[in-house]
């Protein structure tokens, strides 16, 4: 259930991936370009937008940027270009995930599926344990737990973990982890994130037997919610 607007300007693709969240009982209203998809997003306020980087007129960056200054709304990008400064540009600018084409239209609606779910979990009252499978978290007492026994945390490892897990099944960048684990106190490279990462994974192994932080090549890096 949900309203989803597709941004799409090829026709053969526009309409498999309506059909195929039709099916699902989703809500879903298409266009082809960048100003259209602007003015339907005001009036049909939809869940998660859809949207192909690669329109004619205004670039699909353009519109997700634009997006992004008036709501909050969930995007899913989708992309035919392999350049990974496209991926991670996108990400920066706020999109949640993305698919790069040709995808499965299958993979499609897991990835909207997940999403949406995540959409009823965020708006949860802030200062709520996080839980998932095999760790619970609690962002006001700074603690982290398995159902056996507690995690050994740094202050920044734990922050680390937390920003992680409150976007779960999402990649986050470098820069993104920066900017909310450290802040304006950031001083080195990225490695130091790859190094804190590192440590955060290792010690969630020790005790939970799972990897549960990925590395997204060139990317960044994504907190697993084996429940999803
Ligand atoms: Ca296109």
């Amino acid at each position: 259930m949900g309203n989803i607007l597709v941004v799409e300007d090829e026709v053969s693709i526009q309409t498999v991936i309506r059909t195929y969240l039709e099916n699902e009982n989703y809500l879903v209203r298409c266009v082809d370009n960048g100003p259209e998809a602007l003015e339907t997003a005001r009036q049909f306020e939809p869940d998660l937008i859809i949207l192909d980087l690669n329109l004619p007129g205004m670039d699909g960056m353009e519109v997700a940027a634009r997006l992004r200054r008036e709501s909050d709304v969930y995007i899913l990008m989708l992309t035919a270009r392999t350049e990974e400064a496209d991926r991670v540009a996108g990400l920066r600018l706020g999109a949640d995930d993305y698919l790069t084409k040709p995808f499965s239209p299958r993979e499609l609606v897991a990835r909207v599926q997940a999403i949406l779910r995540r959409t009823r979990r965020d708006t949860a009252p802030p200062g709520n344990t996080l839980c998932f499978g095999h760790v619970c978290i609690d962002p006001d007492q700074h603690e982290a737990w398995t159902p056996d026994q507690p995690i050994d945390l740094t202050t920044t490892e734990f922050k680390v973990l937390l920003e992680l897990a409150r976007h779960a099944n999402r990649v986050l960048t470098r820069d993104q982890l920066i900017d909310r684990v450290w802040g304006l106190d950031f001083y080195g490279t990225d490695r130091v994130v790859d190094v804190y990462v590192g440590q955060v994974r290792r010690k969630l192994e020790q005790v939970t037997g799972a990897s549960l932080i990925q590395t997204v090549r060139g990317v960044g890096y994504k907190f697993v919610d084996e429940r999803q």
